[in-house]
């Protein structure tokens, strides 16, 4: 061809069309797999560790691909975003997890909130907050009950038009949280001017908390800027008893993590349910 002996263009041309390759294959079977509903969600509790209650579940998306086992969210969330796919994909994520919620209610389980993840293509789709009413309608859940999990990166490319998405979520009950907190934009004056009710603090932070002088006082100082703003504040990646004694000396209540659970699908979190429903 006409790039012959030009150093590694070759080389790298044919790494990129494998990649575009894998890609376009991952994205044949992704639409192939919301035809045939291959997605489960699973859920993860949330503790208050103050009151010891149960608050809150976060929905997290497993693909289940016949031939290829489990795929992470990690790998097809991206490839849902870049192809539009985020769009029918988060809408079942959405209604699933508000109807279990509710299913959950009707069953007489104390009533937890659900976190669902909202990526940056599905935060600016046009009908996001439509959609939204259309599946608090539908399921017959509080919209207190549904706490939507967003990123800074994206909430901060264009600050009018955030402000005024979630300013109409707000108007509608529905909580809003900061997810991955720490690790995307700098600066922290957004955190006045968008009605946010929660951040969860970065699991990268939490892991070194009990090891590294550093993340110990990011977090620390997580803690107290967000009691000063008097927004709630969740650990999440909590795996060992040190570090969620750290978090509750620093004043963090909300915690999630192995320590307390792994994710687990809906009936598995049922029975969890059951046998935390004493207090
Ligand atoms: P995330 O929202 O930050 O979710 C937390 C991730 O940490 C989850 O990985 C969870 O299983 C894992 N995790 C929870 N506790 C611990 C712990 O104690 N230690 C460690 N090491 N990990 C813990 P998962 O389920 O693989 O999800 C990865 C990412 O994929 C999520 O990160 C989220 O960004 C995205 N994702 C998952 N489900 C959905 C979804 O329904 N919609 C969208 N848009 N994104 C999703
Ligand atoms: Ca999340
Ligand atoms: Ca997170
Ligand atoms: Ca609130």
């Amino acid at each position: 061809a006409k790039e012959k002996g030009r150093g590694n263009f070759q080389f790298f041309s044919e790494e990129m069309n494998r990649n575009a390759l894998d890609r376009n294959a991952l994205e044949h079977k992704l639409r192939r797999a919301i035809e045939e509903e291959q997605f489960e969600l699973y859920y993860q509790p949330q503790w208050d560790m103050h009151s010891r209650t149960l608050i809150g579940v976060e929905a997290l998306i497993r693909w289940r691909h016949p031939q290829d086992g489990l795929i992470s969210p990690g790998r097809f969330i991206p490839v849902a975003e870049d192809t539009g796919l985020i769009r029918p994909l988060g809408e079942w994520v959405l209604r699933t997890a508000c109807a279990q919620v509710r299913a959950w209610q009707d069953q007489g389980y104390p009533p937890v909130r659900v976190g669902v993840n909202i990526s940056g293509r599905q935060f600016r789709q046009p009908d996001l907050v439509e959609m939204i009413d259309r599946i608090l309608a539908e399921t017959g859940l509080d919209p207190c009950y549904l706490e939507l999990e967003l990123t800074e990166t994206y909430l901060m490319e264009d600050a009018r038009s955030t402000s005024r998405i979630l300013e109409f979520l707000k108007v509608r009950g529905v909580e809003l949280a900061i997810d991955d907190f720490g690790t995307g934009y700098s600066s922290l004056n957004y955190l006045k001017h968008f009605p946010i009710d929660r951040i969860k603090i970065d699991q990268s932070f939490v892991r070194e908390v009990t090891s590294s002088r550093d993340d110990a006082a990011i977090v620390e100082a997580i803690i107290a800027m967000a009691g000063s703003l008097e927004l709630d504040v969740i650990a999440e990646g909590v795996e060992t008893a040190q570090q969620l004694k750290f978090l509750k000396a620093k004043g963090c209540r909300e915690m999630q993590g192995y320590f307390f659970a792994r994710p687990m699908p809906a009936d598995e979190m049922s029975r969890y349910l059951e046998e935390h429903r004493e207090r």
